[in-house]
Parts: C-alpha cells; sequence; structure tokens
C-alpha cells in the first residue's frame, strides 16, 4: 500500500543515524541533519577535533545553531498513529 510504504520511509528519515533508533531530544544540525541529541554530544566526545557533521563534512559552528525539533516530535507521533491505522 503506497501510503503504509510512504509513512514507513516517513519513520526511516525520523530515525537517528547515529544509534539508529527513534530520534529522542532530536536537534538538527545546520546541514540539515538530524540527531538525538545525546547521540552527537557523544560524537563529539574529543573538542580538539572540532565539532563535524557525523553525517556530512560539515563544520557545526555552534550549538545555537541547533533548532529544537518540537514539531516534529508530534509529527512523529501522528506518523505512527497513521501507520496503524493504515496497517
Ligand atoms: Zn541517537
Ligand atoms: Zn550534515
Amino acid at each position: 500500500m503506497a501510503v503504509a510504504a510512504a509513512l514507513t520511509r516517513l519513520q526511516a528519515e525520523a530515525k537517528c543515524p547515529i544509534c539508529l533508533d527513534d530520534l529522542r531530544d532530536p536537534v538538527t544540525t545546520e546541514c540539515g541533519h538530524n540527531f538525538c541529541c545525546f547521540c552527537i554530544q557523544q560524537s563529539w566526545a574529543d573538542p580538539y577535533k572540532g565539532f563535524p557533521c557525523p553525517l556530512c563534512p560539515t563544520s557545526i559552528l555552534s550549538w545555537i545553531h541547533f533548532l529544537k525539533h518540537r514539531s516534529l516530535i508530534s509529527v512523529l507521533a501522528m506518523t505512527q498513529n497513521l501507520l496503524l491505522s493504515v496497517k
């Protein structure tokens, strides 16, 4: 079913590429990638390496550039409900 496939893909987009789990306390980098707040902090354990995006060569200049994604969380919740109703 096309709708279910699209929703499944949307859910995959909302996975954290570091822990491969659902995003928890998601943050978005300047380059548009999403990570758990915890995971991206872990990836920056060595401050001498700077703060590269784990997925692309973009250097993230500052925490201030992070956008808290409250709306993403509610979209995810809606997606999950939709998936359950489609199945
Ligand atoms: Zn994560
Ligand atoms: Zn990136």
